[in-house]
């Protein structure tokens, strides 16, 4: 499958890794919106948040759980904004499920 973050994930792309365990993979925003931006991923191709089903919740259920131990990692003690975006009107780009998490900044309270 031609997905940028399954590249990622079997190592085939670079990136910058802030957490990693059996389930999932953190990594920096190549292109960031807040001096803290990373992206958790699940280490298998799903494509959205929208595609959330009986199969597949226990792997976004542990993408989940990651959450706090990647702001943890980030020193994001104060607080942090996680985004995912889903489809066309949801400006999402790449077809595979992450969560933004976006921090170290008092953020805008605007989310379009
Ligand atoms: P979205 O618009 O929600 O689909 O977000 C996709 C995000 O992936 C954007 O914020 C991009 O900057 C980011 N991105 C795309 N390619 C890479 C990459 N190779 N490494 C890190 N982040 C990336
Ligand atoms: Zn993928």
């Amino acid at each position: 499958m031609n997905c940028i973050f399954c590249k990622i994930v079997n190592g085939e792309i670079p990136c910058s890794k802030v957490y990693e365990d059996e389930y999932c993979l953190a990594f920096k925003d190549l292109n960031p919106a807040a001096p803290v931006h990373v992206l958790v991923v699940p280490k298998t191709h799903i494509e959205s948040v929208d595609r959330t089903d009986a199969e597949n919740i226990d792997t976004v259920a542990k993408v989940l759980l990651a959450l706090p131990k990647v702001a943890k990692a980030l020193s994001l003690e104060n607080g942090y904004r996680v985004i995912t975006n889903v489809g066309e009107d949801g400006g999402q780009t790449v077809k595979h499920l992450h969560f933004h998490i976006l921090g170290g900044i008092k953020l805008a309270e605007k989310l379009n």
